[in-house]
């Protein structure tokens, strides 16, 4: 097992990072930009090193502060937490180059599944469904209608290197296919430096379904059921839960075993996410995050396993000790993302918080490095915690999250707490009967 893990984030995940660690023995250390330290995940690390600047290129991004913070404290492994460099393929190759173990796959896994076109034929490969659309790359645009047509129009057109529901263009007839085309390569180019695009067949109503999976590289691999994450504004997910509302038990299970067959046959190692859009019945992948996502608590309150923990013993080189027939189901969780944000306008609202109260009782989790007196600086993600409860089925959860938002005070700045408030209110919520637009249409209605 490792002595001392770096962990190279902030905020909410930074501290359940430390969580974990403390409860494996493993010291911890936390890096902080200039603006971080007063933070919470600063405090509570064994030790702590400043790397940088309050821009993120400068700190969090900055890959020879990390190394060098690394040699420092003698840390042997890094968990890079999700965001930031997470998924960046080089960071894992120049740590295994400086003997530091990164808590994830392998730097070839993470560049296979961060290029979208090569994850795509991957999956197919593996046995894993796919939306139906271009094979690969498309530039000029008469290849584009030619393709188009055979998919069947509306399409979507998305970049290779995209993230963060940025680069993607829909094009709902073929008059729109050529603006569509050029205005995704230059975003593309613009958000990713790489104007590399493909086609989709565009899906209208779909949820988005992602499984969670776990392995250790040697062969073995499990799923731990899906997460529904289809309350999206602007592709940006704000509300999950597990299981989802919408499949049945032989469902999961076959797509969870694909999924976790998949992953064998890859010899896949760590934690990672496989999500679907899922339509009429039938799914279809869309990416792979070879990472833990903000939303792996749910999984967590179901299964009651800690993903970190078992993520960290991975990387350590243990073997799975967890099998398929060990995973059970235990009743709903659903996760609302709190950030400081406007709950009608969206807009970022940084600043001092002057009180703060996190709710407590049976099921309730609330993952966040928020306190009073802290203030959120303006350069970073909006989101200031999560807020997780658990019930024994999807309506005692349901209550169960009124309760707790209820109770939650954050004073001194916005938060997005009113806004789930009034979607409790919503008989689509209640009923679980939303797709990925639903959230957006239901915004654009009420403004
Ligand atoms: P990113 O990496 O930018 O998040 P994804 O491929 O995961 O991109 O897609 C993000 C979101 O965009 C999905 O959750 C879904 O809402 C929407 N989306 C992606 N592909 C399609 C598609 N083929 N049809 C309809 N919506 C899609």
């Amino acid at each position: 097992m490792f002595d001392k893990i770096l962990i190279a984030n902030r905020g909410e995940i930074a501290l359940r990072i430390e969580r974990a660690c403390k409860e494996l023995g493993i010291a911890t250390v936390a890096v902080h930009s200039t603006a971080d330290a007063d933070a919470m995940h600063v405090r509570l690390a064994d030790e702590s090193v400043c790397i940088g600047g309050a821009a993120a290129k400068d700190s969090y991004l900055n890959i020879p502060q990390i190394v060098s913070a690394c040699e420092i404290t003698n840390a042997d492994a890094v968990h890079p937490g999700y965001g930031f460099l997470a998924e960046n393929a080089r960071f894992a190759e120049i740590l295994e180059e400086h003997e530091i173990n990164f808590i994830g796959p392998s730097s070839e896994h993470i560049s296979l599944m961060g290029n979208k076109i090569e994850a795509k034929e991957t999956a197919q490969k593996l046995g894993i469904p796919v939306v139906p659309g271009s094979d690969g790359p498309v530039s000029d645009y008469s290849e584009a209608k030619r393709l188009a047509k055979d998919i069947g129009y509306p399409v979507l057109i998305k970049a290779a290197s995209g993230g963060g529901g940025r680069g993607m263009k829909v094009a709902m007839f073929e008059s729109e296919l050529e603006l569509a085309l050029a205005t995704a390569r230059t975003e593309a180019q613009a958000s990713f430096g790489d104007a590399t695009v493909y086609i989709e067949k565009y899906l209208g109503k779909p949820r988005h379904i992602e499984v969670q999976v776990l392995a250790d590289g040697r062969g073995n691999a499990i799923h731990l059921g899906e997460r529904d994450c289809s309350l999206q504004r602007r592709h940006q997910k704000i509300w999950e839960e597990a299981l989802s509302p919408a499949l049945n038990e032989e469902q999961r299970q076959e797509i969870g075993e694909t999924v976790a067959d998949a992953m064998r046959k890859l010899k896949y190692k760590g934690v990672g996410t496989v999500e679907f859009l899922y339509e009429n019945g039938e799914f279809y992948f869309i990416e792979m995050n070879t990472r833990l996502q903000v939303e792996h608590t749910i999984t967590e309150m179901i299964t009651g396993i800690d993903l970190v923990i078992e993520q960290i013993r991975v990387a350590a080189g243990a073997p799975l000790t967890i099998r398929q027939e060990d995973v059970t189901f235990n009743g709903h969780a659903i996760e609302c993302r709190i950030n400081a944000e406007n709950a009608r306008t969206f807009r970022p609202s940084p600043g001092t918080i002057t009180h703060f109260h996190p709710p407590g009782g049976l099921g309730v989790r609330v993952d966040s490095g928020a306190y009073a007196g802290y203030t959120i600086p303006p350069y970073y993600d909006s989101m200031i915690g999560k807020l997780i409860v658990h019930a024994r089925n999807r309506n005692e959860c349901l209550m169960r999250l009124k309760r707790a938002l209820g109770e939650f005070v954050v004073d001194g700045i916005d938060t997005t707490i009113p806004l789930f408030n009034a979607l409790l209110a919503e008989p689509a919520i209640a009923d679980g009967m939303y797709d990925i637009h639903w959230l957006e249409e239901y915004l654009a209605q009420d403004s």
